[in-house]
């Protein structure tokens, strides 16, 4: 089994053309040694006994290549899938990239109606994070960040999708919901991350989030939408954190439809 994979490892690392020209050698290698070895031990005169030794060497030779050929291609199909979930997912929180979001948000929306937003934009920053970081260290912030993942996902419903955008910033969007359940489900968020520094029994530890929440408008891009939840985020910020800010947009909507 080493010397096994030895061989594969030395094997991988020369260009496929290289290979393909070391595997015919080997295999004409092979087919002469066997055919001389016949030849001289045995006697061969006739053709059938010339295509026994040939049918011999092609599968003497042929089985292990053609194993080696499909092992090969199943760790490289293994390592094309961990790399495709790598690029979509988060490592930190299990969440989705930002370009996964985008892609899957924008797909949503060309098979949504088109006459209908997609839903409702939330915009999460963590608060003061640099600070937790200075004071409790790295790991701690991290683990912040892991449970602000898992809580955003506990909350979320099938449709919804979420990301993290880098950093301590989080988005999220909530299918087809209207600014009520939006509000709800920010809040719901609001309040589960002030109950993390609980979980994590860390002495003088504070965890809060501000929240921007905007409503997609139908003839709004994504980026449009992101934007406004965006600026909801700045609004929140700047009123002090830990809180949740509308866009006008979006409570105009909901007095609308009260
Ligand atoms: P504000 O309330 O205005 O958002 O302040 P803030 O400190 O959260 O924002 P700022 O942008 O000043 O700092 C963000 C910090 O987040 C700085 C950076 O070191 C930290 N950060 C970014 N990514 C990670 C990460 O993956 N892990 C940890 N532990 N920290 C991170
Ligand atoms: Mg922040
Ligand atoms: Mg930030």
């Amino acid at each position: 089994m080493i010397t096994y994979d030895i061989w594969t490892s030395k094997f991988g690392e020369f260009s496929p053309a290289m290979q393909v020209a070391i595997m015919v050698c080997l295999a004409t290698v092979s087919a002469n040694v066997l055919s001389v070895f016949f030849f001289f031990t045995i006697g061969f005169e006739t053709m059938d006994h010339v295509v026994v030794a040939t049918t011999c060497t092609t599968v003497l030779v042929s089985a292990p290549l053609g194993a080696f050929l499909v092992g090969l291609n199943s760790k490289i199909k293994h390592v094309a899938a961990q790399l495709d979930l790598t690029s979509r997912t988060d490592g930190l929180t299990g969440l989705s990239t930002r370009t996964e979001f985008y892609k899957q948000v924008n797909r949503q929306m060309q098979m949504g109606d088109p006459a209908k937003g997609a839903g409702a934009i939330l915009y999460i920053d963590a608060d003061h994070f640099k600070r937790i970081n200075d004071q409790f260290g790295h790991a701690i912030g991290d683990a912040v960040l892991e449970e602000i993942g898992l809580l955003i996902i506990h909350i979320l419903g099938e449709w919804d999708h979420a990301a993290r955008f880098g950093g301590e910033e989080f988005v999220v969007l909530l299918n087809g919901a209207d600014v009520g359940k939006a509000e709800w489900i920010a809040h719901r968020i609001l309040v589960g991350t002030r109950g993390i520094a609980e979980q994590l029994r860390v002495d003088g530890l504070a965890v809060t989030v501000s929240i921007g929440v905007a409503i997609h408008e139908p003839d709004q891009t994504l980026d449009e939408a992101l934007m406004a939840a965006d600026h909801c985020l700045y609004s929140a910020k700047y009123q002090g954190r830990n809180r949740v800010v509308l866009a006008e947009s979006a409570l105009s909507g909901s007095s609308l439809s009260s």
